[in-house]
């Protein structure tokens, strides 16, 4: 869905979308697993400026690669967003004092063409709040060093040398102490 300057100049345009995956791409930093559904909408924010405002909620069901054990680790990526875009001719030097004036520190994103791709806010907004830790569960014991097995799925009984990095600093002190 195509959010038109030209429209929002009349009057505000309300959204509401359910997109089956494929419809975004997220490329292969995650995939999506359900529906993802946004409503909100869109207001032209300050006329001067023709700065944008798109502001709604959304729900998706989304999966990576685990980081330790590299099978699927889903989550569900859920809440409100209130974003502002500002025409991409602002983007450059004269451009600056203007978006200085609107007296906030919010980064400002920027539109060309003549309005926003509903699709591209959403795809932001889905990669922006995915966890920084993705596990397929809180304790996934990942995968062994030594024999390269899912220690989840079996315990293979590797030994594998523990590292202690309280002793390797203890050491290093011990070694500039003595000079
Ligand atoms: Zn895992
Ligand atoms: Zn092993």
């Amino acid at each position: 869905m195509f959010i038109r300057l030209k429209d929002l100049e009349l009057r505000s345009v309300p959204f509401s979308v359910a997109l089956p995956a494929g419809e975004i791409d997220f490329g292969d930093r995650a995939r999506q697993t359900g529906p993802l559904e946004a409503s909100g909408e869109a207001v032209l924010q300050n006329e001067t400026l023709e700065e944008i405002r798109v502001r709604g909620r959304m729900h998706v069901e989304m999966e990576t690669d685990c980081d330790r054990c590299l099978e699927p680790a889903g989550f569900v990526i859920e809440g409100d967003f209130d974003l502002s875009y500002l025409p991409e001719r602002l983007a450059g030097e004269e451009g600056r004092e203007e978006i200085a004036l609107r007296n906030d520190d919010s980064d400002a994103a920027f539109y060309s063409d003549g309005g926003i791709e509903l699709k591209d806010v959403l795809r932001e907004q889905v990669l922006l709040a995915m966890p920084m830790r993705k596990l397929c569960r809180e304790d996934c014991k990942g995968i062994c060093p030594v024999c390269g097995a899912n220690r989840n799925v079996s315990p293979c009984g590797c030994e594998v040398k523990p590292v202690d990095d309280r002793w390797a600093a203890l050491r290093a002190q011990e070694v500039r102490s003595k000079k």
